[in-house]
C-alpha cells in the first residue's frame, strides 16, 4: 500500500491492514509470530513541500534472540505511532542527506509516495529493544560451561572476582 502525493491532495486516507508472517521483512533475527495489525491514517500537510503526516496503531507479536542466553525472547508491540516524511530532495554532492537542526525525527521518501510497509518496517526497528531477554530475570548461559543456567544448573565454581592486587604480582 502507497500513500502518492497526487492522492493525498485530494483527501488523507484511512488504512486498516493485516499483513500474515512473512509478508513484511524485518532484519534477519526478527520473526514475526502473530498477524500485524496496523490502523491510522496519511495527510498531506499544508503550506510544505510534499510533506506526509502517517500515524495510527500498530499491533504485532515478534521474536527475536535472547542476549543472555540465545533462547527466543518474545515481544509484544501495541501502540501508536507518529511519523513524517519529507521528499528526498536536499541531497548532497555525495548523495548524503544533509539534516537542519531539530530534523533527527523526520524521515525522507523517493519517488511519489510513501509505503505503508516502509512506515512499519521503521516503526518496528524503533519499538525494539536495545537487548530483548527471553523472561526479565534471564540467569544466562554458564560463563565456564555454557549451559543454560534457567534450564539446569551446573557444579561450575561461579568466576572468581578478579583481586585488585592481581595485576601487582606481574610486575
Ligand atoms: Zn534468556
Ligand atoms: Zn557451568
Amino acid at each position: 500500500m502507497i500513500f502518492t502525493l497526487t492522492e493525498l491532495e485530494h483527501h488523507p486516507i484511512l488504512f486498516e491492514v493485516s499483513y500474515p508472517p512473512g509478508e513484511l521483512t524485518f532484519s534477519d533475527e526478527l520473526t514475526q509470530t502473530t498477524d500485524l495489525v496496523a490502523t491510522g491514517s496519511a495527510t498531506l500537510l499544508h503550506n510544505t513541500l510534499g510533506e506526509i503526516r502517517v500515524r495510527g496503531n500498530v499491533k504485532v507479536g515478534l521474536s527475536t534472540v535472547c542476549v543472555r542466553c540465545l533462547e527466543v525472547a518474545p515481544l509484544a508491540f501495541d501502540s501508536e505511532f507518529d511519523f513524517f516524511y519529507r521528499p528526498a530532495i536536499k541531497k548532497g554532492a555525495h548523495g548524503e542527506i544533509h539534516l537542519e537542526e531539530g530534523e533527527i525525527d523526520i524521515s525522507f521518501y523517493e519517488g511519489d509516495g510513501v509505503k505503508l510497509e516502509d512506515v512499519l518496517r521503521e516503526y518496528v526497528l524503533l519499538a525494539l529493544p536495545m537487548r530483548a531477554l527471553c523472561q526479565e530475570d534471564c540467569k544466562g548461559l554458564c560463563t565456564q560451561c555454557g549451559v543454560n543456567l534457567n534450564r539446569t544448573s551446573c557444579g561450575c565454581a561461579p568466576e572468581p572476582i578478579p583481586s585488585p592486587w592481581a595485576a601487582l604480582k606481574d610486575l
